[in-house]
């Protein structure tokens, strides 16, 4: 029997167990990665070539990864096959844009001398990931650093062990057609094994999860000075101007509030709508979330699965309690269902207020809190009036306002007229305890790379 129990959110039922990774293991595993560094001494265009397989071997197991990620986690299976397939996109997009991100830069060149600067690799980059998008969010982290030439060594959530023994297995199968076994290994395990990875002798953390993670993970690294990459939770705001295309707003904002039953790091948590949009604005918001429907993962017709775990539901409920004590109140939806299972009804709330956590706290459930606004300026002011940071949206026809106020929103990425995560090229990281440091675009690559000034005097 295994220390690491997987419990199925739909039935509430153990799904797996697995043996957490030893002390031991942690410890042998990243002398192996410090020690062997053929992968580094490839060129990225090598490194392209292998890399470009993976997509590949994915695509082959889109299936096996959906159906487990719908009995592990809840996910309905359309949005697993979804998730995989943006995955496969992100690292052929990687592969695409890496190589010219991370080629040598002349910084000047005179007659008298020559300033290059030279993106080497780190070393070995411990990378620990978080059980919401337990595919795409991991291969987004772990395919950077290894492109750039570095071993990773990698620890799933715990909560989504067997999505990450797949990946793994992927991972070996690709070893077996010319990636170094050094350059990429796995563990199994909690926040203990993730601490334990934090504190060796590795060069650098990335981190996807929660903002107490994040902060616990610089305080376990800070003795060996690691490098980090914080990519944190969020407290993502619309504002709905006075001038917005309400249906097609309110369609894609319940899309986002409500996506993997509201587990999204980049969802719409609060919405600011102006006060003479507002009754039509909820009116849509409720009839979109009517449309959708609750149920079995493993149901092709199913749009929202269980909550992923336990602990997640309890939060949104109590959030939505705290919320209904203190004057708000529900639309539709925001309520437990069925017998069995982590199931809630997606929700669309009103008469919320910034005393309330539903309104300040990252939620992470599949509820839209909407607040009536009357003057832009105070739309910003409650926009930023959050310790989070990480996305937000303007909804908007006017194109030159909408770029005016996402100017003035503290975020790392704002969309005008949609909402949603940064491609590959643009930067995505959060501002304030949203994270620290950045991924995707070329600032993003180029942080795990070392970056050495090569200076030649010409005689
Ligand atoms: P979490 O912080 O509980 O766990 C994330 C990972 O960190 C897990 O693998 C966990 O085992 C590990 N961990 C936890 N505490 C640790 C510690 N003290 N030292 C080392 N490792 C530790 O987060 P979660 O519940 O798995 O994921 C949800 C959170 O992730 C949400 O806040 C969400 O917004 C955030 N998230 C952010 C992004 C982004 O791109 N910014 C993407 C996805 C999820």
């Amino acid at each position: 029997m295994g220390n690491v129990i997987s419990i199925n959110p739909a039935t509430e039922e153990v799904y797996g167990e697995l043996d957490e990774s030893s002390d031991s293991e942690i410890l042998e595993k990243v002398k192996y990665a410090t020690e062997n560094k053929e992968w580094g001494k490839k060129s990225v265009f090598e490194r392209v070539e292998i890399i470009k397989i993976l997509a590949e071997l994915l695509d082959l197991k889109k299936e096996e990864l959906a159906r487990i990620m719908a009995l592990e986690i809840g996910k309905p299976l359309k949005a697993g096959r979804h998730e995989v397939e943006i995955a496969k996109k992100r690292i052929l997009d990687y592969c695409n844009f890496v190589p010219e991100f991370i080629e040598d830069e002349i910084l000047f060149d005179s007659q008298i001398e020559r300033n290059i600067a030279v993106f080497e690799q780190i070393g070995c980059v411990g990378i620990i990931s978080p059980w919401n998008a337990p595919v795409f969010v991991s291969l987004a982290m772990i395919i950077p650093p290894l492109l750039c030439g570095n071993n990773v060594i990698w620890k799933p959530s715990e909560y989504a062990s067997f999505t990450g023994l797949c990946i793994n297995n992927l991972f070996d199968n690709l070893k077996k057609l010319g990636l170094p076994w050094s350059s990429f290994q796995s563990l199994i395990g909690g926040k203990d094994v993730g601490r334990k990875l934090a504190e060796s002798d590795i060069n650098m953390v990335a981190l996807t999860g929660s903002i107490k993670a994040g902060k616990d993970v610089i305080k376990t690294g800070a003795e060996k000075l690691h490098r980090f990459i914080l990519e944190l939770g969020g407290k993502d705001c619309a504002i709905i101007l006075k001038d917005a295309y309400v249906d097609g707003a309110a369609r894609d904002i319940v899309k986002s509030s409500t996506m993997y039953t509201g587990q999204v790091c980049f969802g719409v948590e609060r919405v600011y709508c102006h006060a003479l949009l507002y009754e039509r604005f909820i009116e849509k918001c409720v009839e979109e979330t009517k449309k959708l429907k609750v149920g079995d993962p493993l149901d092709e017709e199913t749009d929202i699965g269980p909550f992923s775990v336990k602990f997640q539901m309890d939060k949104v409920f109590s959030h939505i309690n705290d919320a209904i004590s203190k004057g708000a109140k529900l639309l539709i939806g925001g309520r437990r269902i069925y017998d069995k299972g982590y199931f809630m009804a997606p929700g669309v709330m009103v008469n919320v207020n910034h005393g309330m956590k539903i309104m300040k706290e990252e939620t992470f459930g599949p509820i839209t809190p909407i607040m009536k606004f009357y003057d832009i300026e105070d739309a910003i002011k409650l926009a930023n009036d959050s310790d989070y940071g990480l996305t937000a949206s303007v909804w908007t026809r006017d194109l030159i306002i909408g770029e005016e106020v996402a100017r003035k929103i503290e975020a790392g990425t704002v969309g005008i007229n949609r909402h949603g995560m940064s491609k590959v090229g643009c930067p995505w990281g959060g501002y304030k305890q949203s994270g620290i440091g950045r991924i995707y675009s070329k600032e993003g690559i180029r942080e795990f790379c070392n970056v050495k000034h090569v200076w030649v005097v010409k005689n």
